[in-house]
């Protein structure tokens, strides 16, 4: 039988769910407060690494197959090392026999392209239209937006990582402030990035360089401590850059900076509850984690495919219920990854830093420990 879906949120992962949902045969309905998304010829700041899962579902949605060649990155090599220990670890893509460990992609670029499916495939979209409030029932769900009321059966909350929708509907958090704020930049580097993903563990935080489609730029993300972030936040271009260099350790030889520079604050949560009768909570608005790894985003399309699985076909509350505890495990899995590593390379004592060496130098050396772990990145 046909829903009428509701979807807060034109980010990536709101956009994903409608198409799907759309595709299944449902009626969806799609509130974004902002314009509709395009992009320009000049890079933008925002890009996320697409891990192999989550291109699978791109383009089983028809999406991936036109994004634009010159604006994907695809990596085929990882480096990961730590500043102040020997250890160091690189993957390649053929070691578990891929061409690829993922692509970097600008998300307003990926938006874009979603938001033209999504039209072309019928979902009816409301851009500069932001919800004002929500109510849901055991039978129905309505919204107020744009001076009307909307009715449908579902009412999904892609609506970020502040989701007004889960704090009007009180859904309790679990949260921590990493302390930390990600300052991200387009980086023009005179080695070639030869695509591959490089990422530096300093005590005071991760610094990744992301290989875009331009051999010679990168896309930076320098997540710092909230001190150290402010102190970077007040150097002029010119000083960053010497600080930037100086932390590289020349991997990728003079940096220059290509862009301006924007800053985020980094907190992990999750909301305790994704359902609320027929309220649906997913992508940023139900977790948010570190950016150390690049998955968040992945995460995100992980909550669509599996809830496109349940949707299908005619589906039952018990089948939502699952589909949330499912979720919730791979989320609170991935937060679990990332605040070990987040803790383990924060340490800048000596033994920790001894151990942190000698494990990245055990893990580059044995083959089935690497191929695991290559798999794990690769999501
Ligand atoms: C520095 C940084 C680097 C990252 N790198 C990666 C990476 O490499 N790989 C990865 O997988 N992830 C990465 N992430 C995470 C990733 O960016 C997010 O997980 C992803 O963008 C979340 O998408 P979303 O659609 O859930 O939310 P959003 O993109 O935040 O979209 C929410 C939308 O809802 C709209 N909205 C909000 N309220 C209303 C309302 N009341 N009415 C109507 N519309 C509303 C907003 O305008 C917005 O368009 C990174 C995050 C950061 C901070």
């Amino acid at each position: 039988m046909t829903q009428h879906f509701i979807v807060v949120g034109g980010g990536m992962i709101g956009l994903a769910s409608a198409l799907g949902l759309r595709r299944q045969g449902h009626r969806v309905t799609l509130v974004e407060q902002g314009d509709a998304p395009s992009y320009s010829d000049e890079t933008e700041l925002r890009v996320s690494a697409i891990a192999h899962h989550s291109r699978a579902l791109l383009t089983e949605l028809g999406v991936w197959q036109n994004l634009p060649a010159e604006r994907l990155g695809p990596y085929t090599a990882m480096e990961v090392w730590d500043h102040d220990s020997f250890g160091r670890i690189a993957f390649a893509a053929n070691e578990v026999n891929q061409t690829d460990l993922g692509a970097i992609i600008e998300n307003r670029v990926l938006e874009t392209h979603l938001w033209q499916a999504a039209a072309d495939a019928g979902v009816e979209l409301l851009a500069q239209t932001a919800v004002q409030n929500h109510k849901v029932s055991t039978d129905e769900v309505s919204v107020e937006a744009g001076g009307q009321r909307i009715r449908g059966d579902y009412l999904v909350a892609a609506d970020g990582v502040n989701s007004p929708l889960r704090q009007a509907a009180g859904l309790p958090l679990t949260f921590w402030d990493y302390q930390q704020q990600g300052c991200v930049a387009v980086i023009r580097c005179s080695q070639p990035h030869n695509g591959c993903a490089r990422q530096v563990f300093l005590p005071t935080g991760p610094v990744a360089w992301l290989p875009l489609a331009d051999p010679h730029h990168v896309s930076l993300v320098w997540s710092a401590d909230t001190e150290f972030a402010q102190q970077l936040q007040q150097l002029d271009d010119s000083d960053f850059i010497k600080q930037l260099q100086a932390v590289s350790d020349q991997c990728l030889g003079q940096l220059e900076l290509a862009s301006t520079r924007a800053y985020f604050p980094l907190r992990m949560q999750y909301a305790k509850r994704w359902l609320q009768q027929r309220l649906i909570l997913i992508g940023d608005a139900a977790h948010s984690i570190h950016p150390l790894a690049g998955q968040g985003a992945n995460l995100g399309f992980g909550d669509v495919h599996d809830l496109l699985t349940v949707t299908a076909t005619e589906f039952t509350s018990a089948e939502l219920r699952h589909w949330e505890r499912q979720r919730k495990v791979a989320a609170v899995q991935m937060i679990a990854t990332m605040e070990s590593f987040k803790r383990g390379f924060g340490n800048a004592w000596p033994v920790p830093k001894l151990l942190r060496g000698i494990g990245l130098r055990l893990a580059d050396r044995i083959a089935p420990l690497k191929r695991a772990l290559i798999k794990s990145a690769l999501g």
